[in-house]
């Protein structure tokens, strides 16, 4: 999957008919608009394609184009526009990214993309890459007929029934107890090709970012432990002892092996889960991919001398790719739109004069006009010289804002 002739797209050229070197993306969440900001200092122009024309990354990058992500006319725009396409969320139609890889590299390219965003594909790419790295996924059984509900093995009850595409932040989504509830479940879920996962024994939960050239390099961020509330990241802790140092190379072994067997070009975060098993420290369980940067990643940006946005923009760019540093230990504070309501449910802007006080905090917003309970506003993050001083600042901030997720970490 070599677009080497077009390959590297350097920042600041201007090609012979006079465009400036052009970076597009599909998507404009926050994402987009963060990866906008990191080709922008490089010098590159950008194109973001959305369907919504208040995309937050729309609003600051240099083309906008508003179509549906299948729109024919609004891929060859994009493809004009672009020396080289990314996407910033994963369920982008596969096809969308095939047609554009008929004339520009694009990266991650749509064979990854396709296997994030169906758990079931992906479930069987975990597996194959269990054979090499030792680390697997949670028991499961695909869900796709009243004849597989009861041919569920009594092992995998109780379990999380997640349907097989779609599903974020804990969408989509049931835990059940029983074969009678599993069927429930799946009816609610109006009986879409599901997966069945056993129900894990939680001790923690991580993530680990790579970055994987087009010529194979790999480069990759510390694992980061992730605290999610009602199924939400709402805390990252990004710091040498926040997991025992066995699971977190074997964490980063086993995304590279994730990234390398599917020939991944780009920024790619595995989850994971830290299940007890009896043992002092958990074993690993690989949960699920993002073909893109993560909401766990969002530390690098104040963190360390890359952030996981440059290294996107290095990678479907086909410049080199720097191992990343960290340069200070980080708490990553997700801020979701509840923040913006009182208990009276009345709107008011948060006390964000007390946070920009705190030394070290880094306020990110993504310029979303409109708060709801439960969408990603901003996120704040926290560094400093040590980590002692990084939790004492998360807590400050957390306690300012009234943020849950720091309590018993
Ligand atoms: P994301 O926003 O990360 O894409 P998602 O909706 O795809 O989330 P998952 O990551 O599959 O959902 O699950 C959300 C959360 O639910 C996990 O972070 C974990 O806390 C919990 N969870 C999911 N699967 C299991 C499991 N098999 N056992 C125990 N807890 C689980
Ligand atoms: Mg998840």
């Amino acid at each position: 999957m070599s677009a080497a002739p077009l390959l590297p797209v350097l920042p600041g050229t201007v090609s012979a008919d006079g465009r400036p070197a052009t970076l597009g993306v599909m998507g404009g969440g926050q994402l987009g608009r963060m990866f906008v900001h990191a080709a922008q200092r490089l010098g590159y122009f950008t194109t973001v394609l959305d369907p919504d024309p208040h995309s937050p990354a729309g609003y600051v990058s240099h083309h906008f184009i508003q179509t549906a992500y299948d729109d024919a006319d609004g891929l060859a725009q994009l493809a004009a526009q672009c020396d080289a396409i990314t996407t910033e969320f994963e369920n982008v139609p596969a096809q969308a990214l095939t047609a554009l890889a008929a004339t520009r590299p694009v990266a991650p390219g749509a064979a990854a993309v396709a296997i994030a965003q169906d758990r079931i594909a992906e479930k069987d790419h975990f597996v194959a890459c269990a054979g090499i790295s030792g680390v697997s996924c949670a028991p499961f059984a695909v869900i796709d007929s009243a004849a597989a509900v009861e041919a569920v093995p009594d092992a995998l009850l109780p379990g999380i029934l997640k349907t097989a595409r779609l599903g974020y932040d804990g969408k989509g989504q049931m835990r059940i107890r029983t074969r009678e509830e599993l069927l429930a479940a799946w009816t609610a879920l109006k009986q879409v090709p599901c997966v069945l996962e056993q129900l894990l024994p939680l001790k923690a939960e991580c993530s680990v970012l790579v970055a994987r050239g087009w010529d194979g390099s790999i480069v990759s961020f510390p694992p980061q432990r992730n605290v999610h509330v009602d199924g939400i990241l709402a805390v990252t802790h990004a710091y040498a002892s926040n997991m025992s140092s066995a699971l977190a190379v074997q964490a980063l072994a086993a995304t590279k092996s994730i990234a390398d067997h599917v020939g991944y070009v780009g920024i790619l975060c595995v989850e994971f889960f830290v299940i007890d098993d009896g043992s002092e420290h958990g074993a690993l369980v690989v949960n699920e991919m993002a073909p893109r940067p993560h909401n766990s990643g969002h530390y690098t940006l104040d963190a360390c001398d890359v952030s996981q946005f440059d290294l996107q923009v290095h990678a479907m760019a086909g410049l080199p790719l720097p191992q990343p540093r960290q340069h200070s230990p980080a708490i990553m504070l997700n801020l979701l739109g509840d923040l913006w309501f009182d208990a009276q449910g009345k709107e008011h802007t948060p006390d964000w004069q007390a946070v920009l006080a705190l030394p070290g905090a880094h306020l990110h917003l993504y310029g979303k006009l409109h708060a709801r309970a439960g969408r990603k506003m901003g996120h704040l993050n926290i560094t400093g010289a040590d980590v002692a001083g990084v939790q004492a600042t998360a807590r400050k901030a957390a306690a300012i804002l009234g943020l849950p997720g720091l309590e018993d970490h």
